[in-house]
């Protein structure tokens, strides 16, 4: 029966932590991840959610199953945090929220549920983009194309490239945006940017897809939500998927959800059902503990001020990570520009690393990156970051 089964690659991300595992170095250092990590370099445990959790447990309830789309408490959160709790489109019912198994879920039940609008369209993706994006959208029977997104030369984001890409789709092309803090550049498109690209997809009939996997760890919530405000404002039907897997640093809790905006009420309740479908023919429905701690924090004003404070706390943290890495390559000796990494957002730099170099870095010096040069500035801390500016200073010799 297996014989003629092939050996999968190894997932880039997962398959380096692997190696990076395994290695004896006492000093290694992982920046391939995908994870926020503290200044002691551990996942935090965030207070909000400790506390959220303890009241938890001390109501000790069954855990009889959950609605297929999730429980409302959490759902409404969602929703808030995302349109703002003073939203007109929230008003009027015209969105729909349904909890998803991380940010992930939510791409893959979005994916499925316009796959059988049968629109008979392609999927667009951001070259480069988070690896997964392309395998989610191939995996739900989608022909998957990629719109420019880099500027190796800037290190920013060639627009004109990406205009161009967006207008050459054809009708109904769902398009997959990162919201805030792209993965894994860096680079986000300005408020002015995203108007442009709003006219576009409104002008070419493309269907939007927003992924919103770090809100508030560029600027703040309502800062981060800027690309969801202003597509809730263009009056068009569009797609978020959102994650608290690093907002609330709950990973294996596999908690996010998928919104859709819809023109009207009604439209809200046939789409609801149909996308009760997709979840209730995948994993019927979503898991009670992860759902129940964000709502727990996100409906307590006492919990949430608490969150976003810590969420502040790691915002800061990794500019502060940004600045040192820049301030120590300079110190280093390297004569390249490194200013750019200032200039990012969120957990990732595209640092311009060649695969050679990150290569030699995993060699010499027990430093993991990815061979496409993307850094978790997020895993940096004072403990490591000198160490790893002098490491790059060196290969980049
Ligand atoms: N989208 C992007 C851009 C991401 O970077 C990630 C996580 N790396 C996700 C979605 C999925 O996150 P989750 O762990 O919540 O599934």
């Amino acid at each position: 029966l297996f014989a003629s089964v092939q050996l999968a690659p190894k997932d880039p991300i997962f398959g380096l932590t692997e190696a990076y595992v395994a290695d004896q170095r006492a000093d290694k250092v992982n920046l391939g991840v995908g994870v926020y990590y503290t200044d002691e370099g551990k996942v935090p445990l965030l207070k909000a959610v400790i506390k959220a959790e303890e009241s938890i447990v001390a109501k000790r309830s069954p855990r009889g199953y959950i609605p297929i789309e999730g429980p409302n408490p959490y759902n409404s959160a969602v929703q808030n945090l995302l349109f703002g709790a003073e939203s007109e489109l929230i008003k009027a019912g015209r969105v729909v929220t349904a909890e998803c198994l991380g940010g992930t879920g939510a791409l893959r039940v979005g994916a499925d549920f316009i796959k059988r609008l049968n629109l008979n369209a392609p999927c667009a993706i951001s070259n480069p983009t988070w690896e997964n994006h392309r395998g989610i959208f191939e995996s739900a029977g989608f022909e998957v194309l990629e719109y420019a997104y880099f500027d190796g030369e800037t290190r920013g984001v060639n627009f004109d490239g990406m205009v161009k890409s967006l207008e050459s789709f054809p009708q109904f092309t769902t398009v997959l945006l990162h919201a805030c803090c792209h993965n894994p550049t860096g680079a986000d498109i300005t408020e002015a940017q995203w108007h442009q690209v709003i006219a576009i997809c409104k002008e070419k009939q493309l269907i939007p897809f927003l992924d919103m996997a770090y809100q508030g760890f560029a600027d703040g919530i309502e800062q981060d939500g800027i690309a969801v405000r202003l597509f809730a404002d263009s009056g068009m039907s569009f797609f978020v998927s959102s994650s608290f897997s690093k907002s609330f640093s709950l990973y294996g809790e596999r908690v996010g959800a998928l919104s859709i905006v819809t023109q009207s009420k009604d439209e809200c309740t046939r789409v609801l059902s149909q996308l009760k479908r997709v979840i209730r023919t995948n994993y019927s429905n979503p898991p009670t503990h992860g759902a129940a701690i964000v709502a727990a924090v996100l409906n307590s004003p006492e919990l949430r001020q608490l969150w976003e404070d810590e969420l502040a706390q790691m915002r800061d943290r990794i500019k502060a990570m940004r600045q040192g890495l820049v301030q120590k390559l300079v110190a280093a000796g390297v004569k390249q520009d490194f200013a750019f990494i200032e200039k990012q957002r969120g957990m990732f730099s595209y640092s311009g690393l060649t695969a050679e170099q990150v290569e030699r870095l995993q060699k010499e010096d027990g430093i993991y990156a990815l061979s496409t040069g993307r850094i978790c500035v997020a895993a940096l801390n004072t403990h490591n970051i000198d160490k790893a500016a002098v490491a790059i200073a060196r290969v980049l010799v």
